[in-house]
């Protein structure tokens, strides 16, 4: 007895505490579990992960867990693969000037905004990029409790085209407008932010100033979308109107922002060109209900506001176009997707394609398919679970139980 015991302290001493975790980390049983928006459900699941990965999936009869796994039992519940939210901006006040603030307070802001509502990545596509650089490193350490955070830093806008409602916040918190006046400068600068750690770059196609819609210039949207695509990057474009969609498509933009109400109806002529053009569109339907209630119109203007983006949204996805979820959380702070759900399905989108746009779309469109948007053997174990299920009410979705980012629960069940 003696020796073995000697025998294990040493194994001990050699091997760390990584002695038990031949077993799995963690098992969830009995859950419904939507693999990826295209495989049937698996209604009575076992997922098994270890290490931070997904080490099996299947029905729970195939299944064995392993001894000394933590156990979740789904009972009722529904797992599918951590969302993506593709349009955010880590720009909420509690969130700026991260240097002075306490990883709990980020932590809690960070819960309040993405994690519990399912979201294991975000894009933030315009903050302040030095501020965001500081969350995601003490993320990755482990420090804060977040999901993955890809970012584009600050945007570009064109000269004089800082929009109206965004002057007076940069102004408030001492952030230096990101106006480019030439190519030189312009292509200068998305060197700097891709080596300073920029995923992505933002264009402004078209600005929303004092004076009406500013258009970005043709060949200074161009070079830039050329420099980013040069590095391997996507390039975002706010569009505003039909002028600043011009822009977006000519210059060889990935990703719309935000559809376009200003630009009436898209026909499916104009759909498909959208499509040919690789073109991805974030619907942000929550936004123009958001901002109709800011600027107090009539309720017969903000349904119209809201009837026009559907009506986009309807056009690209009817045509087949590739949808990625996002709600611009962070310029708005209503936080809860219930909403944008609640749109996406009036614009036609079934429960799988929705379920695509928040997990296989920009997973794929990112470059992230080897590792997120399905659940498989060795993705990472980014998963959440609903207390409801979409099949039936599409605001299951943001009913969230559970949220797990590889293989550490980052929302607990409440
Ligand atoms: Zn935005």
């Amino acid at each position: 007895m003696r020796s073995r015991n000697v025998l294990l302290v040493l194994l001990v001493a050699i091997f760390g505490l990584s002695i038990p975790s031949f077993a799995s980390d963690l098992a969830l049983i009995h859950a419904k579990i939507y693999p990826s928006p295209t495989d049937p459900p698996i209604a009575d699941g076992t997922i098994l992960v270890n290490a931070g990965s997904i080490t099996d999936v299947g029905p729970g009869t195939t299944i064995k867990v392993p001894p000394g796994a933590t156990v979740l039992d789904c009972h009722g519940l529904v797992v599918t693969a951590g969302f993506w939210n593709s349009h955010v901006h880590i720009l909420a006040p509690e969130l700026l000037h991260a240097e002075k603030r306490s990883s709990s307070e980020i932590s809690s802001q960070l819960e309040g905004m993405f994690t519990r509502w399912g979201f294991t990545t975000v894009f933030d596509i315009a903050s302040v990029l030095d501020n965001t650089n500081n969350i995601r490193r003490r993320i990755e350490k482990g420090d804060i409790r977040g999901p993955r955070i890809l970012t584009v830093g600050e945007p570009f806008y064109p000269k004089g085209g800082t929009p109206i409602y965004v002057k007076g916040f940069l102004e408030e918190n001492h952030i230096p407008s990101a106006e480019v006046e030439s190519i030189p400068q312009a292509i200068q600068r998305v060197r700097q932010q891709i080596k300073d750690g920029a995923d992505g770059i933002k264009i402004f196609a078209g600005a929303i100033t004092a004076n009406g819609v500013l258009p970005m210039p043709i060949d200074l949207a161009k070079a830039i979308v050329i420099e980013a695509h040069r590095a391997g990057k996507p390039v975002f474009a706010h569009p505003s109107n039909a002028e600043g969609l011009e822009v977006a498509i000519q210059s060889g933009v990935d990703v719309l922002a935000h559809t376009a109400p200003m630009s009436g109806d898209w026909s499916p002529a104009f759909a498909e060109r959208l499509k040919s053009a690789h073109m991805a569109l974030i619907p942000t339907l929550t936004l123009f209900d958001v901002e109709a209630k800011k600027t107090k119109v009539s309720q017969e203007e903000n349904e119209m506001w809201i009837k026009q983006a559907v009506q986009e949204l309807k056009a690209y996805s009817d045509a087949g176009g590739e949808i990625l979820f996002g709600t611009d959380i962070g310029y708005i702070d209503q936080y809860d997707t219930a909403e944008e759900f609640t749109l996406m399905s009036r614009a036609g989108m079934s429960m799988q394609h929705i379920l695509a746009s928040l997990t296989e779309n920009p997973a794929n469109r990112f470059g992230f398919s080897q590792r997120s948007g399905r659940i498989a053997k060795g993705m990472d174990a980014d998963l959440v679970v609903l207390d409801g299920d979409p099949a039936t009410d599409i605001t299951a979705f943001s009913k969230v139980h559970q949220v797990i980012r590889q293989g550490k629960v980052i929302y607990p069940a409440h």
